[in-house]
Order: C-alpha cells, then structure tokens, then sequence
C-alpha cells in the first residue's frame, strides 16, 4: 500500500501549483546565457583545407553559430560570448566534429552546462595572430585547429581562467572524446593532469585554459 500513498503524494505536489517548482529546479549558473532552444542552421557545403595549420588558408568554410543546444562560443580577447563571427570559421569536418563531440559528451553529463568554444579560423583562413588580439594563434589558418574551453566546477558558462577551476573529470572527458573522434593532436595545460596518448594529447604552455584540437589535413567527409 505504500506504493498507493507514494502515488498520491506525488500527485498532490503535482496539483500544487509552483508549490515545489522553485526549490527543485537544479540552480542556473549565474553568468549563464539562456540556453538555445532550437538548433540552429548550419550552412553546410563541402569545404576545402589548404596548406598546413600554421600557414595555410580556408576554402569554402562553414561558420560556427553563435550558441547551440551543447555550446556558447567565448570570443578569448574581449572575454566575451558569442565570439565575433568572424573567428568561427572552419571546415565542414571541423564543424561537424565540434558539434556532434559536444553533443555526445552533453547526452553523457545531461545535469552539465553547455561547453564554451573558442576560436576556429578566420572566414578565409590565414593569419590569425597577434593583431587580432592577444597574443593571437600560431596556428587556425586552415580551418582544421578549434579552442574548447574546460568545464568549471561552479558551472558558470565562461572560460575558467586558473587551472583550480577546471572540472579535470569534464575536462578528460572531452579530451577523450575529441581523441577518439580523430583529433590530430590536442594541446592540453601543462597544469592539469590530463591523459591521453603521448603523440596525440601534448601538454603546451598557455593552454591551461582551453584545450585545442587538431584534426589532420584529410579525413572522413564532414
Ligand atoms: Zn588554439
């Protein structure tokens, strides 16, 4: 009869009208932006990577939208979401990467807030350092190398800016996921205890902040 009365309680507090709701509700992250709700178009068509990561150019790219159901982009110079839309330029592969790793590692951490993604590459490639800001990239010129910012543990939705606010479990979770989805090579903060294979997962200086993923010059169809 127990199962009677636990029924009967759950349908009362269901009648209750907002009686519960406030306290129940999991706490949203106080610098969250509200979440997307619905997908947004990507324009999808058939890019083409040229030259190498750090002299290269980008044909054909596919822009990251500003946010989507899995993540918010994090412009890294004026410490900001969205990122400018001219940074969010990659191929159709590295989009497509981006997008479904995130959406895998949301459907396996459901409580956990959307992932900040940095820079990819400019509209057509190239350049990409110091004068656009900071101390620029060495790299993102063909539109295959993408920032992912580590989770937090206090859940905000911005770029953790020490390594002690790093979520490590998220953190190596993504680190997995990007692996296994391929990745190149995936430059890690020499601060934080992330593992992986040694040629793939690098540990390098100024990314105890965000990891970034490369993904080689030819692989499967975006
Ligand atoms: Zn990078």
């Amino acid at each position: 009869m127990a199962g009677v009365a636990l029924a009967t309680l759950l349908l009362l507090l269901a009648l209750a009208p907002g009686a519960f709701a406030r306290t129940d509700q999991f706490p949203a992250a106080p610098t969250a932006p509200p979440p997307a709700e619905v997908a947004p178009e990507l324009a999808w068509r058939e890019s083409t990577p040229v030259g190498l990561w750090w002299a290269g150019r980008l044909r054909r790219g596919v822009q990251l939208p500003a946010e989507g159901p899995d993540w918010f982009t994090w412009d890294p110079v004026l410490k900001r979401t969205p990122d400018r839309g001219w940074r969010r330029w990659g191929t159709d592969r590295l989009v497509r990467t981006v997008v479904d790793v995130l959406a895998a590692y949301r459907l396996a951490n459901p409580r956990e807030p959307r992932v900040g993604v940095g820079d990819l590459s400019r509209r057509h490639g190239g350049d990409f350092g110091v004068r656009y800001g900071l101390l620029g990239h060495g790299s993102h010129q063909n539109g295959l190398d993408v920032d992912v910012d580590y989770p937090r543990q206090d859940g905000h939705q911005r770029r953790p800016h020490k390594p002690s606010q790093v979520d490590l479990r998220l953190a190596q979770d993504l680190v997995d996921r990007f692996v296994a989805a391929g990745a190149r090579t995936v430059y890690v903060g020499p601060s934080l205890s992330l593992k992986g294979p040694r040629r793939i997962v690098v540990p390098l200086v100024h990314h105890d902040d965000h990891l970034h993923v490369r993904l080689p010059l030819s692989g499967p169809p975006g």
